[in-house]
């Protein structure tokens, strides 16, 4: 059976997208840690993140780069955090999380609450600003 996030790719299940390339698709975690928290996935779906190819982590951490820094020029964070993790769905994916505040809480843990319309525009803010 596909994963939720194959699901998202194919288009069967919404996503906010963020952006593709043929090897990778990114787009905003639907409970998100900050606003603009982000997933970046590989297309071929793998559960375990070093059970992809090192060829395979190399592309999929470039791809997260472009993304981030899509982040950090839209949302201007300090920074954006990195998380892997990997328990809840089974399909590699890299969560980038921006940081506004020194004293921002860094976890999967914490969760903001953030309207659809809010989501959509986050992601409109994020996409234009990508560079593949
Ligand atoms: P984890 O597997 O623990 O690294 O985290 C999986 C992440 O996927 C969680 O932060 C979820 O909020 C997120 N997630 C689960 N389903 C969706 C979905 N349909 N769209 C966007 N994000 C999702």
């Amino acid at each position: 059976m596909s994963s939720i996030f194959t699901k998202i790719i194919s288009g069967e299940i919404p996503s906010y997208k963020i952006a593709e390339d043929e090897k990778h698709y990114a787009f905003l975690d639907i409970n998100p840690a900050a606003k603009g928290h982000t997933l970046c996935i590989p297309k071929r779906e793998v559960d375990y993140f070093f059970d992809l190819k090192p060829n395979e982590i190399g592309e999929l951490t470039k791809f997260s780069q472009k993304v981030a820094r899509a982040i950090d020029r839209s949302l201007k964070p300090i920074r954006t955090g990195v998380i892997v993790e990997g328990m809840e769905v089974p399909h590699a994916h890299i969560h980038l999380i921006p940081i506004y505040k020194e004293t921002q809480a860094f976890s999967l843990g914490k969760k903001v609450e953030v309207t659809e319309d809010g989501m959509r525009k986050l992601a409109q803010q994020i996409r234009q600003k990508v560079e593949l």
